[in-house]
């Protein structure tokens, strides 16, 4: 299996690159962004603990997304492959990853960061939330995911440098140039 997590600060560009990914290497996608937003809309169990934490800019803990995350790889074994958006965000979430695709006989094949200064994400974010809709896309939320994400889940570069696995991507300019840098790293993953 190709497996690709997509991986970078809030605002980065997860979501668009991923629908590029999908459509060229004809990969399954998990986002669990999407997968939390759909818990929240089904008014499910999930969907309200979720709410809670993603409308202050905090993480939902991990034994809820490892759960979540692995019932959704059982429906995907015997794809060729699968892209990780969102996920992991924490390095206990990576360990649990290993071991789900490890059970499958399988691995992460490369990890892609997308590297983004601070104010840049900020001025996307504030603009996705005239439109998006998401309770989380207002200043004060915006400034916790990304205060979050630097002390939470920045060290999960370090897992996957460890692993040999890790490409740095410069996640500012065009989408077409930045998907362009993204393809050679998953080609040279293959
Ligand atoms: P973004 O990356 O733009 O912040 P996402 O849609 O990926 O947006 O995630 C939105 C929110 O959902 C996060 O701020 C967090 O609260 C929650 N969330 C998503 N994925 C995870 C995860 N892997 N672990 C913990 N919380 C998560």
């Amino acid at each position: 299996m190709l497996n690709v997590v997509i991986f970078g600060p809030p605002g980065s560009g997860k979501g668009t690159q991923s629908e590029n990914i999908i459509e060229k290497f004809n990969l399954a996608h998990i986002s669990t962004g999407d997968l939390l937003r759909a818990e929240i809309s089904g008014h499910t169990q999930l969907g309200t603990i979720a709410k809670s934490f993603i409308d202050k800019g905090e993480l939902v803990p991990d034994e809820t997304i490892i759960g979540m995350i692995d019932n959704k790889i059982e429906s995907l074994v015997g794809a060729k492959g699968v892209i990780f958006d969102g996920f992991p965000r924490t390095v206990a979430q990576a360990e649990a990853l290993e071991e789900l695709l490890a059970e499958h006989n399988s691995k992460v094949s490369v990890m892609v960061n997308l590297e983004v200064p601070k104010e840049e994400l900020v001025e996307r974010l504030l603009k996705r939330g005239e439109t998006s809709g998401r309770s989380d896309d207002n200043l004060e939320t915006i400034e916790k995911r990304i205060s979050v994400y630097e002390s939470q889940t920045s060290p999960v570069i370090d897992f996957y440098k460890a692993k040999k696995v890790y490409k740095a991507i410069q996640g500012v300019g065009s989408v077409d140039g930045i998907f362009e840098s993204i393809s050679v790293a998953i080609e040279g993953a293959k």
